[in-house]
């Protein structure tokens, strides 16, 4: 259907010329909505308009007709463009912008009827964004491919603002976390593999792009990217795989698709070894509300109270420390050694973050002049960005750990650039070149000129007034302008005849008569080609600008990512200083003993508060135990204190201290949180599916090195199922996975498992009780708890007296039955736990049993209705033997 409104050839009728240009464009671009350039405004026609008009929320008009039909209209003002453009990429649209690529003067001389050519300039994308009104500052904007080859997959992604291009291998069960630590904008896969049906992109449907499979070909992404890289070969960057290598080109074919042919700079592509950041599956860091909180702000998140960074490029690579914590000791230890130095000296730490406080964002601005959709403004923020980098390399001095000097040296070595840009840039310039008036003063003598005698003009008309009025004698005579003459000289008629010859008649009014002369007409023009050559010339100085920092725009980069990491290690530092954090000791041992761990956005929220906040101890080492089951009342603190000891974790890994006196930790390979139930109604699964989803993902993927996490398993379906799933998921844990974790439960009866399993012991929240009701100290202590408090948690909770009253007698019937004790007889009853296919089971019979020998015996086809049911009867005899 649209395809027969959008093709020119059925549009039937005698469409006007502008409307075939425009269907024709529009079929080329059948999935955008198309931004079609008149005048002052974008008009959307026909479908386009009707959902650009819904989406925006503003009306929807019609302009002439088609096929007899009168054609849908909106439009958006040009400069306003951004903010209608930022909302229906929000709303999943893509949008082709396309200009008036000639001057309308240029079309007139084709004849009067012929429209101006036009043409699509860019696609606006979700992943291809580089405005600054379009962008977060403090959040990176992934352009995410994915594709495959040789039988593995390789991801690459690419922050077009800022020329990151990194790219890894990712394995099928891997994939959905690496998603999720990116967070990317727009994915670009082979169609065939959205064919293969949701999986891994199930949380991502609104941001796929497929394209067809041929755009991830290998051997044409390497071609393209030796090209763009100007290399021979691409082992420089990295030992990439074909997947890999197939994904980058994807992304650059991409961008060069999107933009029209303009690449922006692109750093040459970084590949990040699997396995180099610490796995983090979308519900754990939902869970643990890493950079927004479950209800989606950023607001009450872990970024929200731990981010002091001063500027976005700083921002984002925090964001991106959090979300992808390292597992490389060593690595980690540089991190920390960094903020190490700025914690030890508090001067420095102040003078460093003044300085680069308000550095511009260099990878930005660099990324909008590689386009050619920069402006004055981008000149002046290279500038701004490179005097703060200079001041803030003054401040760290020559001595420090190795990742501060090695930061150091690439924040210098612009001394020329700089030079040049201050000399050419007035200090406040606008936005767009045309307007002009950015290069300084005395950078440019004949600009100077041009400026002096377009400025200076009014001198000159008010001179030659003088002129004409003293050499007429008529002191009256004045020289004027408007816009349909320019300017003129005006006389009463009265004093008409005085002039001279040289006077051209050009106007009689009622009272005056106006004139012109060749000399102020000359003078007219040079005042207007002065101005048009100060521009042309000032736009001539902003592409030689442009270029120079182009030039350079590797070594501006290196030296953006370096202000980035000192901005995270500062501010890390600063916090530390400001809430008490201590460097944590992280090497590849298998402990994790954190002492007096605190929550960093619970204590941060409860500032003021009259208790504080409880700090608690966790050792996961062998000597304590690996698995820690905590029980008490609701309310009591379970769940914070196991959140707690995940944050710790990643913090310590993303290089930060930790809220804590004391920490030593392994390194964690993976961490898995499943805390709290929350119907995932979206995607139609109870909130049991959920559970068990999540629970099977942490059983299946788990190893020793892995930190798990998990609140109160099997509480979404009825007693004694829920209690046979966590008791077998607690033994599991143990045997089979034997991953360092915490485990939160309501079912008293699995304390009974620490008799049984050496690595697991319990621990229970402290409560005081006094006349009925408790008090919770928020304190882990060892021990598990000898009831739920349940109801007088009720009681705080407001529950009418009587409802209380109640379940206290109901709940004195049921303990006096005596059901609590029965777990424990559960628990010497049962064989002990295999781990999962370790081992054959030990009472397995070495060949066929007689019942089994038997069964093979007969065959059913032969025996009538009573045999069966004898041969049933005999079976049943020899297997009770
Ligand atoms: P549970 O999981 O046992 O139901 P929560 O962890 O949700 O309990 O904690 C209940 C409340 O107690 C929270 O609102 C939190 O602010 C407070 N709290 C938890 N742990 C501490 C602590 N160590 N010190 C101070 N307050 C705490």
């Amino acid at each position: 259907m649209q395809n027969r409104l959008w093709s020119p050839a059925m549009a039937g009728g005698e469409p006007t010329p502008m409307m075939a240009q425009y269907l024709e464009i529009k079929a080329a671009h059948p999935d955008s909505l198309l931004f079609y350039r008149m005048g002052d405004f974008y008009e959307l026609f026909f479908d386009d308009a009707k959902r650009a008009s819904a989406s925006l929320d503003i009306a929807l008009t019609k302009r002439g007709k088609h096929l007899g039909e009168d054609i849908p209209m909106c439009g958006v003002p040009v400069h306003s463009a951004d903010q209608y453009l930022a909302r229906l990429i929000r709303d999943g649209h893509r949008v082709a912008v396309c200009e008036q690529i000639e001057d309308p003067a240029e079309a007139k001389k084709r004849g009067s009827k012929s429209v101006m050519q036009r043409d699509v300039v860019r696609l606006v994308t979700a992943g291809t964004l580089t405005e600054e009104s379009l962008l977060d500052a403090r959040r990176n904007n992934y352009l995410l491919a994915i594709a495959r080859a040789g039988g593995t997959n390789g991801l690459a992604w690419l922050d077009m603002s800022t020329g990151e291009l990194s790219a890894s291998a990712v394995s099928e069960a891997a994939l959905s976390a690496e998603l999720a630590r990116l967070q990317p904008g727009e994915i670009l896969l082979p169609d065939s593999l959205v064919e293969d049906g949701p999986g891994a992109f199930a949380d991502w449907q609104d941001r796929l792009t497929p394209l067809p499979s041929a755009r991830f070909d290998s051997v044409s992404a390497e071609k393209r990217l030796k090209q763009v890289f100007e290399v021979g070969a691409l082992d420089g960057f990295g030992a990439f795989t074909r997947a890999e290598i197939a994904a980058a080109g994807a992304v650059v074919d991409y961008v060069d698709l999107t933009q029209k042919g303009k690449l922006p700079p692109i750093l040459p592509p970084q590949r990040i070894e699997p396995g180099s950041a610490m796995g983090l599956d979308q519900s754990t860091r939902r869970n643990l509300e890493l950079t927004e909180t479950l209800s989606g702000s950023r607001q009450g998140s872990l970024l929200s109270v731990i981010d002091r960074t001063v500027t976005g490029a700083g921002g984002r690579r925090l964001v991106a420390d959090l979300s992808g914590p390292l597992t490389d000791p060593d690595a980690i230890g540089e991190r920390l050694d960094m903020v190490q130095f700025f914690h030890d000296a508090d001067a420095l730490r102040g003078d460093f973050r003044d300085a680069i406080r308000r550095a511009p964002d260099i990878e930005r601005a660099l990324s909008r002049l590689g386009l050619g959709r920069g402006g004055p403004r981008d000149l002046t923020a290279i500038r701004d960005a490179l005097v703060a980098a200079s001041a803030a390399r003054q401040v760290l001095g020559s001595s420090g750990p190795a990742g501060i000097l090695e930061a150091a040296s690439r924040m210098e070595g612009f001394g020329e650039l700089l030079q040049t840009l201050q000399t050419a840039l007035n200090e406040d310039v606008p936005l767009l070149t045309r307007d002009g008036g950015f290069i300084a003063e005395g950078f440019d003598p004949a600009l100077d000129e041009h400026r002096t005698l377009r400025d200076e003009g009014r001198k000159h008309i008010a001179a030659l007034q003088k002129t004409y009025a003293d050499r007429t004698g008529i002191a009256t005579l004045k020289v004027r302008h408007n816009n349909m003459l320019g300017y003129f000289v005006e006389v009463q008629q009265r004093h008409a005849d005085k002039l001279g010859d040289d006077f051209i008649h050009r106007q009689t009014m009622a009272q005056a008569m106006r004139f012109t002369t060749t000399e102020l007409g000359e003078l007219e023009n040079r005042m207007r080609s002065a101005g048009d050559r100060a521009q042309a010339l000032e736009e001539r100085h902003f592409e030689a600008l442009s270029a120079a920092i182009l030039n350079g725009s590797r070594d501006l980069a290196a030296c953006a990512g370096a202000l980035a990491r000192l901005d995270v290690a500062a501010a890390l530092a600063e916090l530390a200083r400001e809430r008490n954090y201590v460097r944590p000791h992280v090497d590849d041992s298998l402990d994790f003993e954190i002492e007096g761990g605190r929550h960093p956005v619970v204590e941060a929220l409860a500032v003021g508060d009259s208790g504080g906040f409880q700090p608690n101890d966790c050792d996961l080492g062998a000597d304590e135990g690996r698995l820690w089951l905590l029980t008490g009342p609701n309310m009591a603190g379970k769940s914070t204190f196991l959140r707690q000891n995940a944050l710790i974790a990643i913090l310590a890994q993303a290089g930060s201290f930790v809220p804590a006196t004391n920490a030593r930790i392994g390194t964690v390979d993976r961490l898995f949180s499943r805390v709290g139930a929350a119907d995932d109604l979206a995607r139609g699964r109870s909130t049991f599916m959920v559970e068990m989803v999540e629970t099977a993902a942490i059983l299946n993927q788990a190893g020793e090195r892995s930190l798990v996490i998990l609140d109160e398993i099997g509480r979404g379906t009825a007693t004694y199922d829920g209690l046979a799933i966590a008791w077998a998921t607690v033994e599991a844990l143990h045997e089979a996975n034997r991953a360092r974790g915490l485990f939160a439960t309501h079912y008293h009866e699995l304390t009974a498992l620490a008799e049984k399993l050496d690595q697991v012991t319990c621990r229970t929240m402290r409560v005081m009780e006094w006349q009925g009701t408790v008090k919770f100290l928020h304190q882990v202590i060892p021990g598990a708890a000898d009831r739920s408090y349940g109801v007088q948690v009720a009681r705080l909770a407001g529950l009418p007296d009587a409802v209380v009253r109640r379940a206290e007698a109901v709940l004195k019937k049921l303990e006096e039955s005596g059901q609590g004790r029965k777990a424990v007889s559960i628990a010497d009853d049962l064989p002990l736990f295999q781990a999962m296919a370790a081992q054959p089971s030990p009472a397995a019979p070495a060949g066929p049993s007689a019942v089994v020998s038997a069964l093979s015996e007969i065959n059913p086809d032969d025996l009538t209705p009573r045999e069966a049911l004898e041969a049933l009867y005999r079976l049943k005899e020899q297997a009770d033997d």
